[in-house]
């Protein structure tokens, strides 16, 4: 039987007032972002709302959209809000919130042709050149993060190791052992990268981290020359521009020219803090990552682009056209028509079918200028300073790594000994401040993440959102020292008397 049914409204005036309802309720959201908790645990009866079996019959979207204000909207993880401080996560923006119903609106499928969407695309390869002070033959990517950008970078450096024939051959085709080296303090999807890659994540040595958690450059080249003599083959090096624990930035102009020394694919990761090239105060620290093979980096941490937004910079192009081209296809493509544009963004990477990630990229960088994204990249390092100088005033707080950046690990220890050397009151110590920090959570006021540094149990406060303020910190700050009184007080008492 033939239709004329479609799935647009038959209503249309109907649907626009709707549509303008849902835009008006989502910027009354993010105004009043702020009068929210930052998180609060879901109701089980909410949770259990998506465990229905499938819609065979229609729900008006009004229904739905109800439905999305009360029992969505409210349980996200929060990193919108300013009081959000755990991992490294952005806020977005008003701004990138229309460009992502603009980019729905055209439902662009960005692999390829001759389409303005890929020159939109491209146009930020152009603008991450300038940024990062690679050539013009650098190539480009948008893919959905960092750990997916940092295995197209090792998928290349294998494919430029051992030439394009590993395409067919597979890795152990070569009959080469080949390794890779990173920092102990590396994010753990470089790791998952190598196993990905098909190398096994044995073969990425985990080189450990001098006093300022930065890659410990004689440790690394002695790794390389004990590799080189057992006869296996270095051919990565992946330097952190910002890890994820302290926010460290490795000495990326001594891990060039050891890189160079090697001939190993020089790969940064620099998921949040590459984009701290916009800051004119913090670029200089970045120094050498003009130097790298490929760099890694989400626009949507410190970029504030709304998720999904993750880069992937090549300095030369061909490298990635080699690791990903079918040269069948794209060699033979039209020089005019819907067909021409040769080559495509399927040639860079995994991916055929992809969103228009650029335009909202476009639109925040444009919108927004890099001097005022750079300030407010500084503004969160300025804010973890505000914290960092707060703990080494109060004694009840205790630093535990040094504040590079925008992250602060610390730790509440109240009024007893701070060089807790026991292993039960290490073990007290950790007790608390886990629970301190659900506590923080479960308030909604101030939401901080945590890691262990050397053993100990950290409050981690990563500063991302643009929206975060002085006042946020001094609420996290009241908060903690309030929880933390109260669990010295009441909750394990016991552990703690014997400190004192
Ligand atoms: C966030 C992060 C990653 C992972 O990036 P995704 O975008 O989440 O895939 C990798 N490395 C570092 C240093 C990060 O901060």
């Amino acid at each position: 039987m033939l239709s004329k049914e479609t799935l647009d409204p038959t209503d249309w005036p109907a649907f626009r007032a709707q549509a303008h309802a849902m835009l008006d309720d989502m910027l009354d959201y993010t105004e009043h972002l702020r009068e929210r908790p930052v998180w609060q645990p879901i109701p089980t009866e909410v949770k259990e709302g998506f465990l229905s079996p499938l819609p065979h019959q229609a729900t008006p979207l009004a229904q739905l959209h109800a439905r999305f204000l009360t029992e969505i909207a409210p349980y996200v993880i929060g990193n919108a809000h300013p009081g959000f401080m755990g991992w490294v996560q952005g806020g977005g923006t008003p701004v990138g919130m229309v460009a992502e119903m603009l980019t729905a609106g055209l439902n662009a499928n960005v692999g390829g042709r001759e389409q303005i969407p890929v020159a939109v695309e491209q146009q930020i390869l152009i603008w991450m050149r300038e940024l990062f002070g690679f050539p013009m033959s650098a190539g480009g990517l948008f893919v959905t993060g960092t750990s997916i950008a940092n295995f197209i970078a090792i998928v290349i450096a294998r494919t430029m190791q051992l030439g394009v024939d590993v395409r067919r051959d597979g890795v152990f085709g070569s009959g080469q052992l080949l390794v890779a080296y990173t920092s102990a303090g590396a994010h753990g999807c470089v790791s998952q990268a190598m196993d990905l890659a098909g190398f096994g994540t044995a073969a990425l040595r985990q080189i450990p981290m001098n006093q300022a958690y930065q890659i410990d450059l004689h440790a690394l080249a002695n790794a390389i020359e004990e590799d080189k003599q057992a006869g296996r083959q270095p051919f990565l090096v992946v330097g952190s521009a910002g890890t994820v624990d302290v926010g460290a930035i490795d000495d990326l102009t001594g891990l060039a020219a050891l890189a160079k020394q090697h001939q190993l694919w020089f790969h940064i990761d620099g998921a949040y803090g590459a984009l701290g090239m916009m800051s004119p105060e913090i670029a200089p620290r970045l120094a050498g990552i003009e130097q790298a093979d490929s760099i890694a980096f989400d626009f949507h941490k410190w970029g504030q682009v709304p998720y999904d937004a993750g880069y992937i910079l090549v300095r030369d192009q061909a490298h990635q056209l080699a690791a990903f081209a079918a040269p069948a296809n794209y060699l033979k493509r039209e020089k005019r028509g819907m067909a021409a544009g040769s080559p495509w963004p399927c040639d860079l990477g995994p991916d055929l079918s992809r969103g228009f990630r650029a335009l909202k990229t476009w639109f925040t960088l444009a919108t927004f200028g890099t001097e005022k994204l750079g300030t407010i990249i500084a503004g969160t390092c300025a804010l973890a300073q505000y914290l960092h100088h707060y703990i080494k005033s109060d004694p009840r707080l205790e630093l535990l790594a040094p504040v590079n950046l925008n992250i602060v690990c610390f730790r509440y220890v109240g009024n007893h000994e701070k060089a807790a050397t026991s292993t039960t009151e290490q073990q007290t110590h950790n007790q608390l401040n886990a629970e301190l920090v659900i506590q923080l959570q479960e308030s909604g006021i101030a939401a901080p993440s945590s890691t262990t540094i050397n053993g100990q149990f950290a409050i981690r406060v990563a500063i991302v959102n643009h929206r975060t303020t002085v006042s946020n910190i001094d609420q996290l700050i009241a908060a903690t020292l309030r929880i933390g009184t109260q669990l010295e007080n009441t909750v394990i008492p016991n552990h703690l008397t014997g400190l004192s």
